[in-house]
């Protein structure tokens, strides 16, 4: 890959990429022992500002504790550590991949809690579906894979192990020529994308499934809702059927890879007009303004990673 970084960060030190490594027998590769999260780094007028790295970074101490992982660092250590790891590497923008992973300890199928490796890699990164998708919409279906059921694993965790559930969904989407894939949970309600939280729109309401054990917490997701309250729009967490996705006049998708991505069909039948909504263009147009100056951010949610 042309697009590897220079350096990253590994257990406290930033390494070269070469040196980065683990071995064969490593039980995250094994058993999918691994929380970790994926973070923007935005080129912005004041220079590369990281987006709500705070959320992030606790949504990784948060994964870590469901799986009784002890992380070996602080929450400020790997704060710092998610900014040296751009900042070494020269970058404007980034994506930045902080995973914790039960390494060397044996294969054991139970881990003791410690020791525990961390790394934190900065790199490049387009716009996840495409630039194209941002603007004209995207197209997906529905997965004939369901979601992960409350209490099989947590989709409250952002672990290594449940993106087995969302490699089926977006293969199987890709496999039909569509763009991504959107899962049922385990009642037939909709739950989120191989990667993405979901937005329906109807007669100017915003409904998004709620976080009752079938969705990743999005922090996009979050920024999304608190964006669209501050425009005055009313947005409900609540159970959606499927056929919502058929009726809706406007669909879009929400993460830190995808950004905020319209939908403009599903199950190839047209999104409203099939072009990108109004109110999707008003969200996207915040959102995006978050990092050119032109929304305020009055949440203190960028910051500096040159500080
Ligand atoms: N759901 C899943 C399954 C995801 O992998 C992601 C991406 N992290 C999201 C939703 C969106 O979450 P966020 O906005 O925090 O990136």
């Amino acid at each position: 890959a042309t697009n590897n970084p220079e350096f990253i960060w590994f257990n406290g030190e930033l390494k070269p990429w070469q040196e980065a490594q683990v071995h064969v027998l490593t039980h995250a590769i094994h058993y999918g022992s691994s929380v970790f999260e994926g973070i923007r780094v935005y080129d912005t007028p004041n220079g590369p500002q990281v987006f709500r790295l705070k959320e992030h970074v606790q949504r990784l101490f948060d994964s870590a504790k469901i799986y009784r992982m002890e992380v070996p660092f602080d929450f400020q250590t790997i704060s710092d550590a998610c900014k040296q790891a751009v900042a070494a590497n020269g970058l404007a923008s980034a994506y930045l991949r902080p995973i914790a992973f039960y390494g060397n300890v044996g294969l054991g199928l139970t881990p003791p809690r410690v020791p525990v490796d961390v790394a934190i890699a900065a790199f490049q990164w387009g716009a996840y579906l495409g630039e194209e998708g941002l603007e004209n919409g995207v197209d997906v279906c529905v997965t004939s894979w369901n979601r992960l059921a409350p209490n099989t694993m947590p989709t409250g965790a952002k672990a290594g192990g449940n993106y087995l559930s969302s490699q089926l969904i977006s293969m199987e989407a890709k496999r039909h020529g569509y763009h991504e894939g959107i899962a049922m949970d385990i009642n037939g309600m909709i739950s989120e994308g191989a990667g993405e939280n979901l937005f329906i729109i109807r007669d100017n309401v915003i409904f998004t499934p709620p976080l009752s054990g079938c969705i990743l917490p999005g922090i996009t997701r979050n920024t999304a809702i608190t964006l669209a309250k501050k425009f005055g729009y009313e947005v409900r967490e609540e159970l959606i059927a499927r056929e919502s996705l058929y009726l809706a006049d406007e669909i879009f998708m929400t993460g830190t890879a995808a950004e905020i991505v319209p939908v403009r069909s599903v199950d190839q039948i047209a999104v409203g007009s099939g072009k990108k909504g109004e109110i999707t263009d008003k969200m996207q147009k915040a959102f995006f303004g978050l990092f050119d100056g032109s929304t305020t951010d009055e949440w203190g949610w960028l910051e500096p990673v040159n500080s």
